[in-house]
């Protein structure tokens, strides 16, 4: 592809992009269980009329658009206000949980520096279960991520085992509230108790939790404290874009203070161009994910988030109470909020996820791992609640479909030939042969099917999952060739 030689009308271009979409998952649908947090039209009106309305302005400099510095200020207020903060909380507006992420990695990293200088190789130490964007916090910013096991019943992190991982190389702890694998939540104050002890950071990744669990609090759950209240919480990650239901692009990172934020900022006023101080990665950034992100929680306010977490609460009895009577299924530990692991001894989960795919549902395998059994993933939204009971009947479905499939070969024959393989060492030849035993055509377009590929790499060490999958999407992000 080229750039046309001359204009395309509009109409016609709208018309193109509409066709581009036609694989794409149906995510107003109610049927997808992950990826979306649906609201419904109402909210995603009010956000997107806002978005579109400030899609223009630039968020880079507060001083040129005032009206970006007063959204971020009033967004960051009632972040901080929902998690008990006092008025020390400050905080800024980012893209996601991952650049949330990066930057208390950042702060602790950076504030490492300033005051402990004899730390060289600093390290963070982690449950297990903390989202892959500490990990990929780690290797961006020269941060070691020691990965901690959790409790192997309940899934939440073990303090006193992180107790034990602590060195004198350490600059933070993480937990989270709850984590995205399994929905439970950390023993925040155990891990806060352990910070103040020790004299150390506290990251909470609220992420996913943040905005939804105080409304599951208020409805009577059993939620226990992670937020600012708990004196050795240093800094909150908690993303709007999830149960505010923004659209994408929408975090806040909180920090108990000015003093520790100060570390998070980078400036340079050493170049020939304008000065940059950026408090988030991000430099130039769209004001539309702010003002949308603004608008919606004020467009719902207090009552509607109320409203659509109850809902939420109901549904998820339904469903958790609904797998629990389908053979061979179980939920992992006992999830707090509205994600849950479903595992199972006897049916082939890659398949299972096939077979409600062809039902028109959607639904995330997620690899097994170390001590932790291969999974499907459930996120459910306010959209999803009507559709819980028609899922339900699918999966039960669904599971005596694919109980009687038979493991696949090619992945027990990859286990044996490729299981003791450097992951280094996959040279384009190895990973050719690869993908094709798993009936991959071409690495440069999409898979049909994916319940072998995830069966195959199931069986397989991560590093070397991590390597082949990143040979995988360097090939599929090939551009069209000129004349295509
Ligand atoms: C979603 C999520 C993240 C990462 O957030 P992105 O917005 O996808 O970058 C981090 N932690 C948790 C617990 C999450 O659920």
């Amino acid at each position: 592809m080229k750039i046309p030689p001359r204009g395309i009308a509009k109409q016609q271009l709208l018309a193109t992009l509409a066709t581009y979409r036609a694989k794409d998952v149906a995510w107003r649908s109610g049927r997808v269980f992950g990826y979306v947090y649906d609201a419904g039209r109402e909210a995603e009106q009010a956000c997107k009329e806002a978005y579109l309305e400030f899609l223009g302005e630039n968020a880079l400099d507060p001083t040129v658009y005032p009206s970006m510095l007063r959204l971020e200020n009033e967004v960051v207020a009632m972040a901080a206000a929902h998690l008990s903060g006092d008025e020390q909380v400050v905080g800024n507006f980012t893209s996601g949980g991952t650049e949330s992420i990066m930057l208390a990695v950042k702060t602790a990293r950076d504030r490492a520096r300033a005051v402990q200088p004899e730390i060289a190789r600093p390290q963070m130490i982690l449950p297990v279960t903390a989202h892959a964007a500490f990990h990929k916090a780690a290797h961006y910013l020269g941060v070691q991520a020691v990965a901690v096991p959790v409790d192997p019943e309940t899934f939440k992190a073990d303090v006193a085992a992180m107790e034990q991982a602590i060195t004198p190389q350490t600059i933070l702890l993480v937990g989270s509230a709850p984590s995205y694998a399994h929905g439970v939540v950390d023993p925040i104050d155990g891990l806060s108790e352990l910070g103040r002890r020790r004299g150390l950071l506290l990251h909470v990744d609220a992420c996913i939790g943040g905005f939804l669990l105080p409304y599951f609090a208020r409805l009577g759950e059993q939620v226990p404290v992670f937020d600012f209240r708990l004196p050795g919480v240093t800094s909150i990650s908690v993303d709007l874009h999830k149960y505010a239901y923004a659209a994408k692009g929408a975090s806040v990172l909180l920090h108990r203070n000015k003093q520790l934020r100060e570390h998070q900022l980078f400036a340079c006023a050493d170049w020939p161009g304008y000065a940059v101080i950026n408090p988030t990665v991000q430099s130039s950034k769209s004001g539309g994910p702010l003002a949308g992100a603004w608008t919606v929680m004020r467009f719902l306010g207090d009552d509607g988030y109320l409203a659509l977490a109850r809902e939420l609460r109901d549904g998820m009895r339904l469903l958790l109470d609904g797998i629990a009577r389908i053979e061979g299924l179980r939920v992992l530990g006992e999830p707090q909020m509205t994600l849950a692991a479903v595992a199972s001894d006897t049916i082939n989960l890659f398949r299972l996820a096939e077979i409600m795919g062809q039902r028109g549902w959607y639904i995330q395998p997620q690899l097994g791992c170390g001590p932790h059994p291969a999974t499907l993933h459930l996120s459910v939204s306010p959209s999803n609640v009507p559709h819980l009971a028609a899922l339900l009947t699918d999966l039960a479905a669904g599971a005596e479909q694919a109980r009687g499939v038979a493991p696949s070969e090619v992945a027990e024959m990859v286990r044996q030939a490729f299981a003791h393989l450097d992951p280094t060492s996959i040279s384009d030849e190895v990973f050719t042969q690869m993908t094709a035993m798993a009936g991959v055509q071409s690495t440069r377009e999409l898979p049909a099917s994916l319940a072998e590929i995830n069966e195959i790499l199931d069986a397989l060490p991560a590093a070397v999952r991590a390597r082949l999958l990143t040979k995988f999407v360097n090939d599929l992000f090939t551009p069209p060739r000129q004349d295509e």
